[in-house]
């Protein structure tokens, strides 16, 4: 049965488009036509009879967002998270690929792993998963893993996050292997000599709170050794949340040498300093730590620029009992799927930093390319991945009410706009809140 999608505004991502007025035609999990007026009387009898026609009026559409930093905690840790409300949340955030973190129990270095993950997501999941294997064995930077194999069991991307590779040598190496595959290395850059035991950004705060600082060069000096590296090697290198003012300067100055790096920076540290944790506020414990209004204002330009490719969530479920200590105790880490593209939109869209087809590009488009998806536009013959927005529609935050089974948000009480009201995976809804059956997965 196919889809009609009438009325709508159409981003198509790419070619980038300023928003028109488009009918959309979707037929065996492909977007089979786009004009903008489809009659569904012109088309074949057949065709015409099994059509849904849906009235988008008044929404916006765009290619599916797509998140490449995600962890779903499952094998391991599925009382933070499991692939099935992982993906639901992904759905509910519009998000129609994810990439999902290596960093489980067992730690996706071997292609048994990859296996499970995506046989579990081909089962419960509601989004297209694609598993990123750790670049060392057990992730802790000595060995190399078996890159072939975990290519081969569908790995898109190797990274150890988490956890930085601190062995020059070992990186090199990887990033040489890398090249056989044609995927990207992803670094999770933290020297931890620097940010030892820290708890938050370093800096008048910490002290006042008694906190122990992480500061912003236990980032940039990692970030600095890997641009290195990906020069000597011209292996593909993505930098994962950068949240630095310096980091933005090494990788600009990088990207004008021609070195093939990426980056990604997340919603949270693209609006929130380090003041959001005064009252020891353990929702906004993250890591890297939200920083100085200066920091935020280096990612918005960087993001700006083009130095910063990327949008991506670092969706970092925890328990609530976990989150529920005292701050030197609760683990890093906060939830994104869900406020994902509103926070972001508040931050770059409304602020004037980027236009909408901008920011579709870095939420969407960009990742999509990254990782080689063959999602992220909406023309004729793409998958018919898509995002369907209430963009003016305003909503309070209420953590209690997401799919995903971590809370663990600084948004709480928050009043955004921009709501998510269909998601379409090949064709599919994974989530719908509008039409005849007000079906909501
Ligand atoms: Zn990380």
């Amino acid at each position: 049965m196919g889809i009609l999608l009438k009325g709508g505004i159409i981003y198509t991502g790419e070619p980038v488009s300023d928003g028109t007025q488009m009918d959309i035609l979707i037929e065996d999990g492909m977007i089979k036509d786009q004009q903008r007026n489809i009659n569904p009387e012109e088309l074949g009898k057949s065709e015409s009879e099994q059509l849904e026609i849906i009235d988008v009026s008044g929404l916006t559409i765009v290619p599916g967002l797509v998140d490449m930093h995600v962890h779903l905690r499952e094998p391991g840790f599925e009382y933070k998270e499991t692939i099935a409300t992982g993906t639901k949340s992904a759905a509910r955030g519009g998000f129609t690929s994810i990439a999902c973190m290596p960093n489980t129990k067992p730690t996706a270095d071997n292609s048994g792993t990859i296996e499970f993950i995506k046989q579990r997501a081909k089962e419960q999941g509601l989004v297209h998963t694609y598993p990123i294997a750790a670049l060392t064995v057990d992730r802790v930077g000595k060995e190399i893993v078996e890159m072939d194999d975990l290519y081969s069991a569908g790995a898109v991307a190797f990274s150890d996050d988490g956890s930085w590779v601190h062995d020059s040598g070992v990186m090199r190496t990887a990033l040489e292997y890398s090249q056989l595959f044609n995927v990207p290395v992803i670094s999770h850059c933290e020297d931890e000599g620097l940010s030892d035991s820290g708890q938050v950004n370093e800096g008048y705060l910490a002290s006042v709170m008694g906190l122990s600082g992480i500061p912003n060069e236990s980032e940039s000096i990692a970030v600095a050794r890997d641009v290195m590296l990906s020069e000597l090697t011209g292996a593909h290198l993505h930098i994962a949340h950068i949240s630095t003012a310096q980091s933005v300067d090494i990788i600009r100055k990088a990207k004008d040498r021609g070195v093939p790096v990426t980056a990604e920076v997340t919603p949270h540290h693209l609006i929130l300093t380090d003041s959001t944790i005064q009252n020891y506020n353990t929702m906004a414990k993250v890591n890297p730590p939200l920083r100085t209004e200066e920091d935020v204002k280096a990612l918005r330009q960087g993001i700006k620029e083009g130095v910063i490719d990327c949008i991506a969530t670092d969706h970092a479920p925890h328990s609530t009992d976990e989150k529920n200590v005292e701050f030197d105790n609760a683990p890093f880490g906060l939830v994104g799927l869900e406020t994902a593209f509103s926070v972001s939109k508040k931050a770059l869209v409304d602020s004037g930093v980027l236009s909408l087809s901008e920011l579709i590009e870095k939420m969407s488009t960009n990742p999509a390319k990254l990782l080689k998806l063959p999602s992220g536009k909406l023309v004729h013959e793409a998958p018919a991945d898509l995002t369907i927005l209430s963009l003016d529609e305003k909503y309070t935050v209420n953590p209690g009410d997401f799919a995903s089974l971590g809370k663990n948000s600084p948004f709480a009480g928050w009043e955004l706009e921009g709501k998510i009201v269909a998601t379409m995976v090949s064709g599919e809804f994974s989530y719908r809140q509008f039409g005849s059956d007000d079906h909501v997965v």
